[in-house]
């Protein structure tokens, strides 16, 4: 697909499009919203290319990188173009800067159609994570609920609409008009790590099978974690930051998770978990800029 935005900027985005030879529902898988989450990347391309098409029910669509400018700069988060975060822009404008034009086509192109959509990621460059997937409280949230389930996490967090700390993603752009949506998250640092791409494959071609969209058994539900909502802790001035938690470890309601420091190496804040919650990911690079993340706290 071609993109032409602001200012006479044209990029093409490569996706696969896989037709069954009889009748099913439509999954849509998305990856590299953040270019540089290379083990998602992998991870899409790997599943596409490795289906027997002769097991496709319906259409399955597969974007391995949406955000192909920031793939090529190796940039986290952003968009180069206009240094907005894409998955903080659907579902789009057709007249805004170029990352909501591309929200706005891709929003139109692949998402719009769609029976279920499968957003993935994998941690970003300054980002240490864990593996969890995230639905969104909306009219379809139990069916969000069961693909969440099926990609076979353990911990899953559902994102309340009061307080919604991610807004402009593309699963909760998809979850608003009735899409049963989910984004998952397997990897971190920007790190090509084969475990993680494993955990990505295994993943979307179990929730596959459990939509119906590829034959085969799904496997029997998993244990998981339920969490509600969550707290981003964020730095108020830019600053020197200092985990003190590993990502994955329980923390209880006041606990110190990190310490913030200036240049010159005094700490002058301490960041404390608000609530009883698990780190699903952190901030790993000890840079970060005034309102920047350091801790995403699942609420137990
Ligand atoms: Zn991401």
């Amino acid at each position: 697909m071609s993109i032409s935005g602001p200012h006479g900027l044209e990029v093409d985005i490569p996706f696969f499009e896989i037709d069954g030879s009889e009748d099913g529902p439509h999954l849509t898988v998305l990856a590299g919203v953040h270019g540089a989450e290379y083990s998602s990347i992998a991870a899409a391309k790997k599943f596409v290319r490795e289906i027997d098409v002769t097991l496709v029910r319906g259409r399955i669509t597969v974007v391995p990188i949406v955000n192909i400018l920031g793939f090529w700069a190796r940039t986290a988060f952003i968009v180069p173009a206009d240094g907005k975060n894409l998955n903080r822009s659907f579902p789009g404008d057709s007249s805004g800067t170029f990352s909501e034009v591309l929200a706005d086509r891709v929003f139109k192109k692949f998402i719009e159609d769609s029976d279920f959509l499968v957003d993935m990621h994998a941690g970003d460059i300054p980002e240490s994570l864990t593996p969890f997937t995230v639905f969104e409280e909306s009219i379809v949230e139990d069916k969000s609920l069961a693909l969440a389930k099926a990609y076979g996490i353990k911990d899953i967090v559902r994102q309340k609409m009061s307080g919604m700390v991610v807004t402009g993603s593309t699963t909760a752009a998809a979850a608003a008009i009735g899409i049963p949506a989910v984004t998952v998250e397997s990897g971190h640092n920007g790190i090509l790590d084969p475990r993680a791409v494993e955990i990505h494959c295994l993943g979307i071609t179990n929730l596959a099978r459990s939509v119906g969209v590829l034959s085969g058994t799904p496997w029997p539900e998993r244990p998981h974690q339920l969490y509600d909502g969550w707290d981003w802790l964020r730095s108020d001035r830019e600053g020197w930051w200092s985990p003190l938690c590993e990502t994955g470890a329980e923390v209880h309601a006041g606990q110190v998770v990190g310490t913030m420091s200036d240049l010159w190496g005094d700490v002058y804040a301490q960041v404390t978990a608000p609530n009883d919650g698990t780190i699903l990911f952190q901030t790993s690079s000890p840079a970060v800029s005034a309102g920047g993340i350091l801790v995403g706290l699942a609420i137990r």
